[in-house]
């Protein structure tokens, strides 16, 4: 069969491809433009003519993937814009809201043979602030970042238009399942990870121009960008790219999938043990605090991932593992 992936060209979705190619279906990818399609087709060069490219210059207009949708058997919509430096909130949730309803829209009038529809969310559509650590499920919503976003405008912090901007793209995703129930033969399955790290198999010139998670990664890890109190005190959780790339295969898959949105989180991390992984893979690196017991790091909110292990049988990479790969690929590239 045949997937579409929206967005191919990301870091995410390459690693989706990869999956879905290893595992014998065909994928027609979407970008922006042409200049992003043979950077995809010398990568998975290997699979010959099982990967097509097209355009599609703006997903936000009605009607964007009328044709990439014929003949799919699946999709998986990745295509989001993520960074933390909007001016205002429409230049994030125009695109993630409008982008998946038209996505959905073309998948209802011209997917007749669409089984199932993927998204990437996030677990910023799931977690808001809590003044204590907390353990967040699928039953939680992020109903925060959207009242902020609601009441300042583009006052409000550029994270809570990004988080936005992925809360109310589900959320409209869901309702729109909900409203055309009985006129669709596909049913939704959404993947909901934290920061996304490791190996990079999209195009990337300088490793500065890397994607939103993964710059600050290289930068915390090579450049001592975070002070060494930064290293112990800033917490957060976090999923290998491998992991989220075969979740969105195993989600177009698993027929217990559909209808459920799924966490698909590591352990929560602080920097300093990452540090520690980086120093020990190559003392060249900076070591951070001297001495650090991990058995002292302190976390905030976590995820529960049970359902990504029951529904999709998900075993996750470890710090280490993820670590020792991703240096390793960026010595191989001269990155640092
Ligand atoms: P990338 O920036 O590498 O990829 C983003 C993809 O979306 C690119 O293909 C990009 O195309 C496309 N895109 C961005 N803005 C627009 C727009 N306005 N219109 C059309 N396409 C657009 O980021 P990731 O791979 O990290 O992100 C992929 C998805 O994963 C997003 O939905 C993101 O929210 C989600 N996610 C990411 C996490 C992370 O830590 N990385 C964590 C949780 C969720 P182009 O190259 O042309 O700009």
């Amino acid at each position: 069969g045949k997937v579409l992936v929206s967005g191919t060209n990301g870091y995410i979705a390459m690693w989706v491809v990869k999956s879905l190619l290893e595992k014998g279906y065909s994928v027609r990818g979407t970008v922006r433009s042409e200049s992003k399609i043979a950077h995809l087709k010398d990568t998975f060069k290997s699979y010959g003519d099982k990967l097509d490219v097209v355009v599609v210059s703006d997903i936000t207009k009605d009607c964007a993937f009328h044709e990439a949708v014929v003949g799919v058997e699946a999709i998986a919509h990745t295509a989001s814009p993520f960074y933390t430096t909007a001016k205002e909130p429409d230049e994030l949730l125009d695109p993630a809201v409008r982008g998946t309803l038209s996505i959905l829209q073309s998948a209802l009038a011209h997917g007749d043979t669409v089984k199932r529809v993927v998204i990437t969310s996030s677990t910023a559509a799931i977690a808001s602030p809590s003044p204590t650590p907390r353990v967040f499920t699928e039953a939680d919503w992020n109903e925060y970042s959207p009242r902020v976003v609601a009441e300042q405008g583009a006052a409000a912090p550029p994270a809570d238009m990004y988080r936005a901007s992925k809360a109310l793209a589900e959320r409209a995703a869901w309702d729109f399942v909900a409203k055309h129930k009985e006129r669709i033969g596909w049913d939704l399955a959404v993947i909901n990870p934290p920061f996304v790290y490791g190996p990079v198999l999209h195009e990337v010139s300088d490793p500065e121009q890397l994607n939103t998670s993964m710059v600050d990664w290289y930068r915390n890890l090579v450049k001592s960008s975070k002070t060494n109190e930064q290293l112990l005190s800033i917490t957060a959780c976090w999923v290998d790219v491998r992991d989220v790339g075969l979740a969105h295969a195993l989600a177009l898959e698993k027929p217990a999938a559909g209808g459920e949105r799924i966490i698909v989180a590591g352990s929560p991390y602080i920097w300093q043990e990452w540090v520690t992984a980086a120093h020990k893979f190559d003392p060249s690196l900076p070591a951070g605090n001297v001495p650090f017991d991990p058995a002292t790091a302190k976390y905030h909110s976590r995820y529960d991932s049970t359902k990504s292990q029951q529904v999709l049988g998900l075993r996750y990479h470890t710090i280490e593992e993820c670590t020792v790969d991703t240096l390793t690929q960026f010595k191989e590239k001269g990155w640092y």
